[in-house]
Parts: structure tokens; sequence; C-alpha cells
């Protein structure tokens, strides 16, 4: 008999990596310890003022009472048109389904497709969220392995190799977060060629990362006409407007996938927060360029980073194409000792040690699927980064 109140849905649900290490760095940051924290994923910038002013007047317009739980039409209505002007795809505003989140959207959309047992093919290294998203629905999770020598990214042979008649779902994010690799138009095209061989399964394309790209402009698998009403895209305003504590996200997807995401929503979260979704309707009016200032900011820095860390014996790096993510190979360091002894098992006992010794937060690759690797957010100020890799030298160098 279990000794717990807790279930074991939430006993076997494993705890948010990104969130534990950012956790861990503010307690040490408490404690009065200058940590740098390069472990949560969210931009350095304030939110536009033309959003915050957007705001304070939802607020001073009395926005204060429950909306429709798919979101207010104006701002849906604002979604259809910015997929169209910036995305060149077509939707319907009852496609279109606003939340507290791209992760309350990830969520749902799982929650709305999956039976148990039924598997989700992910391609590996992956948010740290959408395995336990999947876990949590009872559904099982398939890992398509990537490394870093392929710029982790999958080939359709690979994908039509991991598809079962169990197959529901396949769910990535490009530009991926952690490994900030772009899939380009005929990448997409490769793998929209196999999914139309499987009309059965569904696919889950998380773009919230859209607009930092290095490489190209951003490409969406909903483009190829033969599979879009089974693409559910995700996006959010965390991102591009730096608005990742108002949180709003949104879904776009069928008609009955998204009239099946507003029933979860009304049973569960109902509508988003009031304000949240009037600064949003002013943020994809505003445009595009404080999003774009930002992606020169990020540019900078992804060069500042790649060069400091290439200089770091042991660790091998790549160029990515989009987001704000270093995923570098670490493996070299495991079995090493630190200066107390320890042996460094994995790369979530690398976190640590870099946390407790060099005083950066990371996040260690397990728990994005991949354990070789370590995850570097460089969504943070130009000399803070410098400081932070000098730490991170000198930590890694202790290690024999
Ligand atoms: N998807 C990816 C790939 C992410 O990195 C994140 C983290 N912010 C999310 C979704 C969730 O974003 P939101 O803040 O909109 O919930
Ligand atoms: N998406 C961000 C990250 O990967 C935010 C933290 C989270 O929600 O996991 O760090």
């Amino acid at each position: 008999m279990s000794t717990t109140i807790i279930s074991e849905r939430i006993n076997n649900l494993s705890e948010s990596a990104t969130l534990k290490m950012t956790k861990l760095g503010r307690e040490l940051a408490a404690k009065g310890v200058d940590v740098i924290s390069l472990s949560v994923g969210e931009p350095d910038f304030n939110t536009p003022s033309y959003v915050k002013e957007a705001a304070k007047k939802a607020l001073d317009d009395n926005f204060t009472r429950y909306s429709p739980v798919p979101g207010y039409p104006e701002l849906r209505k604002a979604i259809v048109e910015k997929l169209k002007a910036e995305n060149n795809l077509d939707y319907d505003v009852s496609q279109i389904v606003v939340s507290t989140g791209a992760k309350q959207s990830l969520s749902n959309a799982i929650l709305t497709t999956i039976n148990p047992g039924d598997e989700v093919i992910i391609p590996t290294p992956y948010w740290v969220s959408y395995s336990e998203m999947v876990t949590l629905a009872e559904g099982k999770s398939v890992f398509i392995n990537s490394t870093i020598e392929s710029d982790f990214k999958i080939t359709p042979e690979e994908l039509e190799a991991a598809i079962t008649p169990k197959t529901k779902l396949f769910m990535f994010s490009s530009p991926c977060n952690p490994t900030g690799s772009v899939y380009n138009k005929a990448e997409l095209e490769a793998l929209a060629k196999v999914f139309e061989k499987h009309p059965e399964i569904y696919i889950i394309s998380d773009e919230i990362y859209e607009h930092i790209n290095f490489v190209d402009k951003h490409e969406s698998i909903a483009q190829f006409p033969s599979i879009k009403d089974r693409v559910i895209l995700i996006n959010g305003f965390s991102k591009a407007y730096a608005m990742t504590g108002w949180r709003l996200g949104y879904l776009a997807a069928s008609k009955e996938i998204a009239a099946a995401n507003d029933k979860l929503q009304g049973q569960t979260t109902s509508g988003t927060c009031s304000i949240a979704q009037r600064a949003g309707i002013a943020a994809y009016e505003g445009g595009l360029e404080t999003v774009l200032k930002m992606k020169e900011a990020f540019a900078r820095r992804r060069e500042l980073v790649y060069n400091l860390l290439k200089e770091i014996p042991g660790v091998k790096t790549n160029l990515p194409e989009g987001a704000f993510y270093f995923f570098p190979d670490i493996s070299s360091f495991f079995g090493k000792k630190d200066p107390a002894g320890n042996v460094i098992k994995d790369s979530a006992d690398l976190a640590l040690y870099l946390l407790n010794e060099g005083h950066i937060a990371t996040v260690g690759g397990d728990s994005f699927g991949n354990n070789n690797y370590i995850r570097l957010s460089y969504a943070a100020a130009d000399d803070k980064l410098v400081e932070a890799l000098k730490r991170m030298k000198a930590a890694l160098a202790e290690l024999i």
C-alpha cells in the first residue's frame, strides 16, 4: 500500500531540470554568492514599453473579468493575421486557442490527442518537458537520437524507422531548445513526405524560437498542404517579446483539435490572464522591431560564446543556427575527479559542479535526453557571458 498521499502520476514525474537548476542558482545567490545564470532560457530584455502600456490601459479599461476560454476574439484575430503575414499560413480564428504559455499549449495538445499507450516520437535532444508531458498523458515517448555530428537533426529514414502502428504524434522544436538547430525548408519537406505516407500521425511543431534564427527565414512544417491539417502549431509571446512572466501562448490546429483544447481549458484553467491578452494584441500589432533588435544582440553573443567555448579544452561545440543556447559535448570530463575527490559521473554532476565551484548555473544534457552534453543559455549580458565562460574554463581545468 502506498505510504504517501501523492499520486503515482506525480511521483513518477521528474522535476523540470531547467527550473531546478535555476532555483538552485537563485538559492546560492541568496546566500551572497555571485552566481551567473546560464540555466533558464529567457531573454534578459524587458518587455517592450508599448506592450506594457497596453497592459496598463487594459487595467484602466477594466479588462479584469473572465475572458472567453480560447482567448479574446481580437487576440485570436491578431494571431491569425500574424500567421498569415509572417508565416504565410492560413488559419481561421476558430482554429486558435490562446493559453497560459506555450507550455500549457504543448501539454494540452498532448492530453487532447494521446490515449494510454500511444507512442510519441521525439527527436533528442528535446526540451525537458516534452517527455514528461507525454508520461503525464500515459503515452510512451519513442526517441530518435541525434548528436552534434549531424547538428542534432534527424533524417527522414530515421523518422520512418521509428514509426510503429502505435505512433500517434511526432513532436519537435525548430529552432530547437536545447541545441539551437534549425530545420530548413527542404529538410522539413523531406519529413513531411514521410508523414504523407502515415495519415494517422499528427505533428506538434513548437515554433516559439521562430524569430531567433541566424541562418535563414523561419520555415514551418505547417506550410505543406498535404499535412497541414495534422500539424498542431505551438507559439507564444515569451521569447519574441520578452514576455516570459506574462504567461501567454497559443496553438493553431484543425478545428477539431482546437475545439478539444478549448474544452480541456474550460475544465482546467479557463481563459488566460485578461491583461496579458490585451498586451499580446499590442505586441502583435506593434510588429517585429523589438524582436529584431533582440536578435541582433543574440547574434553578437552567439559569436562571443562560440569563440570562448572553442577555447576550452575537452569541450566540443558546434555553431547553433538559432534560439539562444549552446549544447556542447562535455563527455570528456566523465570519470574525472573534482578537487574534493568527487567523481563526475554524468552531465547532471558536471552542471552541479559548475554551479557549486564555478558559480555558473547551466543544465545537464541528461534531462534533454542526451547525457553527453550540457546546455548554456546565452540570453545574458555580454560581460556576464565573458565572465561565465572564464569561470567555466577555470573550473573544468580543475578536473583531473
Ligand atoms: N517550448 C520551448 C521549446 C521552450 O523552450 C519553452 C520555454 N519557454 C516553451 C515551449 C514554453 O514557453 P512559454 O513561456 O510560452 O510557456
Ligand atoms: N523554456 C525555458 C528553458 O528551457 C524556460 C524554463 C522552462 O519553462 O523550462 O529554460
